[in-house]
């Protein structure tokens, strides 16, 4: 047995837990970080980052089909997925590195192993007990299924989907939420028949109405199969495959079943009720300030209900770093950060939907423009349909901004500037906006809802 005394000890080193080790060691404190399997957490292993890497192999893909129509002939042979595992790997391989030299860097101490939190001040790891005045949880999520779904075999979740050594022919997904769209377009340029389940009435239904009938649009016109508010009844296996039965008695045969209906937090046998943590339905409650009910033990990321996104477990690990040091941080309201789908086409928003602002604000207090990107030369070039809206107050700040189209993901930064700063168009409007890029379509909505449209009626 031994026993090691640090001032903050973070249990859990995915996104959240290394991003709050990383800002406290800056700030001073010295840190003990916890992790059981790898640093980096689901984000940078089995999330984020070997996902995009997927989609961006499946947009190589697409381009190589399509580049007649740019003047350049590439014949098409087809996706070697072990080079694309190759690839992928690789990727993850070097940030995974660069992230293990940087935590040794900060001088952060890393205790290899599963904690347990057994007293609010002290946390288990083997033979050796950690204690610190503070102590952050951040022990991230997991795939959930359904009740009654077992997953195994022809049924998997998004881990085994990206560990899959071949191109399925036929795909039946449930959940059209953001991990079940992106891996459908990922297989569906990979050449698999793709079927998505959906519960809800549309496909990305977190996002605004107009955005998520634009989206089915485009992935109908991709060939992308979709039912859409209806439930699923069972599923069974052969060697053959799959057959899904839906509640409305409709089956759907596929050579497997993606599990992707949402991720549930790891908080299980961890010791966190033991030592008096408030937990509902297994995620941590915390306040604003990501204090549980315990004094001196915080939470941070996907084990917070919410938004389950590796940039918010970045900023909530800032966040605790500094709210612990006694810096007392802003903030930021999880209608306020940024989401993104990576599929093709893109979906990018932040803030809030046009019913939603109208529910706070008042139907009468708010308008919106919706800047089409057929108008935009870049979105042209590059052969991508779309949409730009902004939502605003009347005559007050921008409060949503909700895009859709070819790499709309990265005009995010400026939008979610605007919704935080309380923009208005008015401010917005005079800005240059290079040309031709994207950007220009955010410059424009801006422009139209400042009353000066520019290349628009
Ligand atoms: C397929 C997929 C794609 C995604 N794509 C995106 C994306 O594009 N963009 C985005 O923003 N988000 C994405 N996400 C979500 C993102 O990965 C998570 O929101 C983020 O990883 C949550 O960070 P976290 O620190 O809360 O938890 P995690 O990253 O899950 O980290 C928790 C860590 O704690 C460790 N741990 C757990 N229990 C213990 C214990 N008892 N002792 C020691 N260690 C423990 C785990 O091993 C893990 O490393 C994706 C997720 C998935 C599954």
């Amino acid at each position: 047995m031994s026993e090691q005394n640090f001032d903050l000890v973070v249990l859990g080193g995915g996104s959240g837990g290394y991003a709050a080790a990383l800002r406290a060691t800056e700030l001073g404190l010295s840190v003990a970080l916890v992790e059981k399997d790898k640093l980096g957490g689901t984000c940078l292993h089995r999330g984020c980052i070997p996902t995009k890497a997927l989609l961006h192999s499946a947009e190589v893909a697409d381009v190589s089909r399509e580049s007649a129509k740019y003047g350049v002939s590439t014949d098409f042979h087809g996706i070697d997925i072990p080079a694309v595992t190759a690839y992928r790997e690789g990727v993850v391989a070097s940030k995974y590195k660069g992230l293990q030299g940087l935590v040794k860097a900060r001088g952060i101490t890393v205790i290899e192993g599963e904690g347990r939190l057994t007293s609010p001040t002290t946390v288990q790891v083997g033979e050796t007990t950690l204690t610190a005045k503070n102590v952050v949880l951040a022990t991230g999520s997991y795939s959930r299924s359904l009740p009654g779904l077992e997953i195994g075999g022809k049924v998997i979740t998004s881990e085994a989907a990206l560990a899959l050594d071949h191109v399925p022919a036929r795909v039946a997904i449930l959940g059209g939420g953001v991990i079940g769209v992106e891996f459908a377009s990922v297989w569906k340029s990979f050449g698999s028949d793709v079927t998505i389940v959906e519960a809800l009435p549309h496909l990305v239904p977190n996002e605004e109405e107009s955005i998520s009938k634009q989206f089915e649009r485009a992935f109908r016109k991709r060939g992308i199969g979709f039912s859409l508010g209806v439930r699923f009844e069972s599923v069974s296996q052969s060697d053959d495959g799959v057959v899904v039965t839906l509640e409305d008695g409709k089956t759907i045969e596929a050579d497997l079943l993606l599990v992707a209906v949402g991720r549930g937090p790891s908080t299980q046998g961890l010791g966190f009720e033991e030592a008096g943590v408030t937990i509902d339905r297994g995620f941590v409650i915390t306040d604003e300030r990501l204090r549980t009910s315990v004094p001196g033990v915080f939470a941070i990321g996907d084990i917070v209900p919410g938004l389950q996104l590796a940039h918010r477990s970045f900023q909530h690990g800032i966040f605790v770093a500094e709210e612990i040091a006694g810096l007392a941080p802003q903030v930021i309201e999880d209608t306020n950060i940024p989401k993104v789908t990576y599929s093709d086409p893109e979906v990018a928003s932040v803030g809030l939907t046009e019913a939603k602002a109208a529910e706070k604000h008042g139907a009468d207090k708010v308008t919106s423009y919706d800047y089409n990107l057929a108008g935009n030369g870049k979105s042209h070039i590059i052969g991508t349909s779309g949409s730009v809206k902004v939502v605003r107050v009347v005559d007050g700040p921008v409060v949503g901004v909700h895009m859709i189209g070819a790499r709309v993901g990265e005009l995010i930064g400026e939008a979610q500037l605007a919704v935080n700063w309380e923009a208005y168009p008015e401010d917005v409007a005079p800005l240059v906006h290079a040309h031709p890029t994207q950007n220009e379509a955010l410059g424009e909505a801006m422009l139209a809802l400042a009353g000066k449209p520019l290349h628009a009626m």
